[in-house]
């Protein structure tokens, strides 16, 4: 089984790629999945959660955990984001590689990681396939996505390094520049070379 990280800075096109591999049946886990799904409904990441951003105000009307209120806290703060870090990305890991050891009777499994080379997750994959557009590109897009203003999409798109060192980490680049049409090309010649 050939393990295949697949990563990518912000509104880079991850989960359109993810949706194409999907469609051609390929298996692939998401690690944003993998933390949404922990912040709502893992009790023990929960608790975790609550014990760390103790005395700050983490949770919505109902009394779950809101992801826009931690989500700030984090994005303002590098000690308050390494404290999130080292709750979430250990449980991602760990089910990242429960993912591939039910799934390998597979020739082929994807992992979507967009923190893949912050994290050091390279030794994880067989082979890294990087998402990439320029960044007036994904100012648009996520401008158009998220609803964000100029100053708050480009706010989130600094915040990560640049493309030029992840690219060179990587095994494979797919240029998502263009039209779905062509990524959806793009996507299916890379997958003859794995
Ligand atoms: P994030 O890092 O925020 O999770 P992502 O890398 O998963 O983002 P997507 O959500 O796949 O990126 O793409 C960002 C937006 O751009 C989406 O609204 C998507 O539909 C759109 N998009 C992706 N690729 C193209 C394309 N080639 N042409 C037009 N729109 C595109």
């Amino acid at each position: 089984m050939k393990k295949i990280g697949l990563t990518g800075n912000i509104a880079s096109g991850k989960t359109t790629v993810e949706n194409m591999l999907i469609d051609s049946g390929y298996k692939v886990i998401d690690a944003d999945h993998i933390c949404h799904e922990a912040i709502c409904n893992n009790a023990e990441i929960i608790e975790k959660i609550k014990n760390i951003f103790e005395g700050k105000d983490i949770t919505d009307e109902a009394g779950s955990l809101s992801r826009k209120k931690i989500g700030k806290i984090v994005f303002e703060s590098d000690t308050e984001r390494k404290k999130l870090e080292s709750i979430i990305h250990p449980h991602v890991i760990n089910k990242i590689e429960k993912f591939f050891i039910s799934n390998s009777e597979n020739d082929i499994v994807f992992a979507s990681v967009p923190l893949l080379f912050e994290i050091k997750l390279e030794k994880m994959f067989d082979k890294i396939i990087f998402v990439s557009a320029t960044q007036a590109i994904r100012l648009e897009r996520l401008m158009k996505r998220n609803n964000f203003t100029k100053e708050e999409a480009l706010q989130r798109i600094s915040a990560q390094n640049t493309e030029d060192d992840k690219i060179k980490k990587s095994d494979f680049v797919i240029f998502n520049n263009g039209t779905v049409d062509e990524l959806s090309k793009n996507v299916n010649d890379i997958i003859k070379k794995l």
